[in-house]
């Protein structure tokens, strides 16, 4: 913590990023960092390779993200909730080559990139860390830092359901509120301001769920036919896995979805998947996501591959044949 202090008090020109497809909290940790960088009179950049889903473009700050920069001005960058580098996308290798690399994460996977890092896998959210991180550099937590802070924890926690779920979610929790942030009205935006298209996607991925014969593990699948039929984009796939997750005696549960057809290959049926794994706690999916060439936690992990989706359901099934027999008998 001590040397990242130092790094940020002598940085000038900071690049804060966080990872591609951003969730509340690669969103939440790069506004609550680039709003205190900010107030410690830096100059930041506050840079995502996509889009900010939108139910989280009523964050403070979130209108100074940017999606396209020249990476050669900075002195600094701030990689936040990242296990690896290439998570940050595009800007990977231009990153790389910055004096000075601070990783902040808490992935059990996290590569160890970076001049420095503050990697806490303990932590429910990076959020958590940073709430740490700009308490230690006495920053105060105004209103707009502290919203940012509790979307990160109440995103990654599924709202504090998850098995990430700790004490500091709840005590970083109640402090955020007392310096103002207002729960019902973070809920609101976060998961109240559904589009009808992402309730009708909602539907039909519910419909496309499949059980493997042992029960143990639920397959989920959002296509590109779906989203276009619902009018809807991958944000809006976010959280639907947990439904698959829910199914009685499902240990582990797999969403994978199509990614747009400029991203990836299409011939031969290959598609450019993203593959989502959550499991109830009895299944390490990092290590499987890792295999994979992905990463993430013990109990949520995520991978990307270009694949057919039979061979793909195929793969997947064959890695997690063990679940067949249950842990411990
Ligand atoms: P997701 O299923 O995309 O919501 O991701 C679940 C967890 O795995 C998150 O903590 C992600 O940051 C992580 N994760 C997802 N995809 C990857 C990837 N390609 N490489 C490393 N970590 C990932
Ligand atoms: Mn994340
Ligand atoms: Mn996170």
């Amino acid at each position: 913590m001590d040397e990242i202090i130092c790094c940020l008090n002598n940085a000038s020109d900071i690049l804060v990023t966080s990872h591609t497809a951003p969730d509340g909290d690669a969103v939440g940790s790069l506004l609550a960092m680039g709003l205190a960088l900010a107030a410690m009179g830096k100059r930041v950049v506050l840079y995502n390779e996509s889009p900010i889903p939108a139910v989280y473009r009523f964050l403070p700050g979130s209108e100074r993200i940017v999606h396209e920069v020249d990476p050669s001005r900075f002195d600094t960058a701030v990689v936040l909730d990242c296990s690896d580098l290439a998570r940050v996308g595009r800007i990977r290798d231009a990153v790389e080559k910055m004096p000075i690399v601070v990783n902040i994460d808490h992935h059990i996977t996290n590569a160890e990139f970076g001049t420095c890092q503050l990697v806490e896998t303990d932590a429910c959210a990076t959020t958590e860390i940073v709430y740490r991180l700009i308490t230690a550099m006495k920053v105060p937590i105004d209103q707009d830092i502290a919203t940012c802070i509790y979307t990160g924890i109440l995103t990654d926690t599924g709202s504090f359901r998850f098995s990430n779920t700790n004490q500091a979610a709840f005590d970083i929790s109640h402090r955020m509120i007392a310096s103002g942030v207002n729960p019902f009205h973070v809920a609101q935006h976060v998961y109240g301001t559904y589009s009808l298209g992402r309730i009708k996607l909602l539907n039909l991925a519910l419909d496309s769920i499949e059980i493997s014969p042992n029960r143990k593990i639920s397959l989920m699948s959002v296509t590109q036919n779906m989203l276009r039929e619902t009018g809807t984009q991958l944000e809006d796939a976010d959280g639907l896995i947990n439904y698959a997750k829910r199914i009685q005696d499902v240990r582990v549960a797999v969403m994978i979805q199509e990614m747009p057809p400029e991203n990836g290959v299409s011939q031969n049926h290959r598609r450019h998947y993203h593959v989502s794994l959550r499991s109830d706690g009895t299944i390490d999916v990092a290590a499987i996501a890792t295999r994979f060439g992905g990463g993430g936690h013990a109990n949520a992990a995520g991978f990307s591959v270009v694949s057919t989706l039979p061979e793909l359901k195929a793969n997947l099934l064959q890695l997690m044949s063990g679940v067949e027999t249950p842990v411990g008998s």
